[in-house]
C-alpha cells in the first residue's frame, strides 16, 4: 500500500511525497497503523530501515488531529535521544514531515546556549527532542513541562544504555502522566533493554525486523585481511581511487581517528574527524559539510556517528573492527540506506580474528573475504606516496653523489 492511500492529513501526505518516500519500509508497515490506533509499540529496528519516519508519521498525525481542537500548545510528545546528533536529526525530519501543518517541533541539545531554547519554549511547542540531560536542566528550572504529555517515543534505546542513561529514563517517568502512549525503539534486544522495555510500556504491540540479519538487505559488506601497520596504506589506496565518493571511516578511539587523520594527510589526503573530544558546534559544522559533500572523507568513533544519518555514503570503511559486536551493525547501517545501496569493507589484522569471529556469530553469517594477493598487497605498499618523496630525493641524492664522482675523476 502507497502512502497516499493512508489515512493522513494532505499535508503529511504531500511532505511525504516532496521527501520521496511512496510506499512505507518494512517498519513503517508494521507500526504505523498501531501507533495510529494509540497502542503502545516494542520495535527491534536497526537504524538504516526507516524507522524514524515509522513513528514520526503516526505522532504527527496524531497530534494534527489533535491541534486542531486545542488553542494552546503544550508539550504533547517528547522523542528521547541518546546523543545530539540524532535529536538535530530527528526534528529534521518531524519538521519536514508537518511542513505547512500548525505542528512545531523542538529540539533540545545540551552544549549550546539554553536561552534561545527558553524562548521557543515559551511560544509553545508541540513535540521536543530531547537528549536527557537538558531536558532534565529545563524541567527542574521549571521552562518544561510535561503533565499532558500523550507521547512518549524512546529511540535507539540500546545505546540510551551503552551511554548510561538508564536512570535519566526512569526519572522521566516522575514527570509524565502515566496514561499516555509509549513507543520504544531499539536496534538490538538484551536482558536489560527488555527489562527497560517493559518498564515502560503498557501492553505493547511487538515489532521486530528481520531478527535473523540485521545488516540491511542493501548493504554488501567484505572483511580484508590487513595489518595494523599496513591499513593505512590501503585507506590511502582505497581513498584515491575512489576521490569522487564519499566515505565514513570507522576506529576504535578518539586517538586512533587523529592519528589516521594525520597519516592522510601526510599523503595529501584530506581528511576530517569526528568524536568526544570535539565540541557540539564544531561536530555540527563537520556534519554539515560531510553531508553536502564538502568534505568526502570522514574519520569518525562509534559515539559520535552512531545513528546519524547522513545521505548518500557509498562506503564504510572498518578501519578498526569495534569492540561491541553491535556497533558493527550500527557503523555498516550508515550506508545502503532508505532505498539507497551501500558497500562496506572491515579491515581485519591478525590480532582482530577473534572480534571478526563474534561479529560473524552476531549476525549469524560470515562476511565475504576480499582476497588481496601478496603481490598487490606489497605493491599498495611500496605505491604509497609517503614512500615517494623519500625516494625521489634519495635518486636524485644518489645522482649528484654520481656527478660529483666524476667530476673528480676527471681532476
Ligand atoms: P532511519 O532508519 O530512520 O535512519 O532512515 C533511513 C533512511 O531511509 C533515511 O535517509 C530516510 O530518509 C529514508 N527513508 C525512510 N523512509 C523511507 C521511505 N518510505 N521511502 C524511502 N526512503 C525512506
Amino acid at each position: 500500500m502507497k502512502f497516499q492511500e493512508y489515512t493522513l492529513c494532505k499535508e503529511i501526505k504531500q511532505n511525504l511525497q516532496e521527501l520521496g518516500y511512496i510506499k512505507p519500509t518494512d517498519i513503517q508497515y508494521k507500526a504505523i497503523p498501531s501507533i495510529l490506533k494509540g497502542e503502545d509499540v516494542l520495535a527491534i529496528a536497526q537504524t538504516g530501515t526507516g524507522k524514524t519516519a515509522a513513528f514520526v508519521i503516526p505522532i504527527l498525525e496524531i497530534l494534527y488531529n489533535r491541534t486542531r481542537q486545542k488553542r494552546h500548545k503544550q508539550i504533547q510528545c517528547v522523542i528521547m535521544e541518546p546523543t545530539r546528533e540524532l535529536v538535530i536529526q530527528t526534528a529534521r525530519v518531524c519538521n519536514q514531515l508537518a511542513k505547512q501543518t500548525s505542528i512545531t517541533t523542538l529540539g533540545l541539545l545540551g552544549g549550546v546556549e539554553q536561552d534561545p531554547q527558553i524562548a521557543v519554549l515559551e511560544k509553545g511547542v508541540d513535540i521536543l527532542v530531547a537528549t536527557p540531560g537538558r531536558l532534565f536542566d529545563l524541567i527542574s528550572q521549571g521552562y518544561v513541562s510535561l503533565q499532558n504529555l500523550k507521547i512518549l517515543a524512546v529511540d535507539e534505546a540500546d545505546h540510551m544504555l551503552d551511554l548510561g542513561f538508564i536512570n535519566d529514563i526512569r526519572q522521566l517517568l516522575r514527570h509524565i502522566p502515566r496514561y499516555r502512549q509509549t513507543l520504544f525503539f531499539s536496534a538490538t534486544i538484551s536482558p536489560e533493554i527488555k527489562d527497560l522495555a517493559y518498564s515502560l510500556v503498557h501492553k505493547p504491540v511487538r515489532i521486530q525486523i528481520s531478527p535473523k540479519d540485521p545488516v540491511s538487505k542493501n548493504i554488501d559488506h567484505f572483511v580484508s585481511y590487513i595489518e595494523m601497520d599496513d591499513k593505512r596504506f590501503f585507506l590511502e589506496q582505497f581513498i584515491t581511487s575512489h576521490s569522487t565518493n564519499k566515505i565514513l571511516v570507522f576506529v576504535r578511539t578518539k586517538v586512533r581517528a587523529e592519528r589516521v587523520k594525520s597519516a592522510m594527510e601526510r599523503v595529501g589526503i584530506a581528511t576530517e574527524t569526528i568524536h568526544g573530544d570535539k565540541i557540539q558546534k564544531e561536530r555540527n559544522q563537520i556534519m554539515k559539510q560531510f553531508s553536502d559533500g564538502t568534505i568526502h572523507v570522514l574519520i569518525a568513533t562509534d559515539i559520535s556517528a552512531r545513528g546519524v544519518d547522513i545521505p548518500n555514503i557509498d562506503f564504510v570503511i572498518n578501519y578498526d573492527l569495534p569492540d561491541e559486536v553491535e556497533n558493527y551493525v550500527h557503523r555498516i547501517g550508515r550506508t545502503g540506506r532508505g532505498t539507497q545501496r551501500g558497500t562496506s569493507i572491515s579491515f581485519c589484522s591478525s590480532s582482530e580474528k577473534e572480534m571478526l569471529q563474534n561479529i560473524e556469530t552476531f549476525i549469524s553469517k560470515p562476511i565475504s573475504v576480499l582476497e588481496i594477493d601478496k603481490s598487490t598487497y606489497k605493491q599498495t605498499i611500496l605505491e604509497s606516496s609517503e614512500f615517494r618523496l623519500p625516494i625521489k630525493e634519495l635518486l636524485q641524492e644518489i645522482d649528484e653523489i654520481e656527478i660529483r664522482k666524476k667530476k673528480k675523476k676527471k681532476k
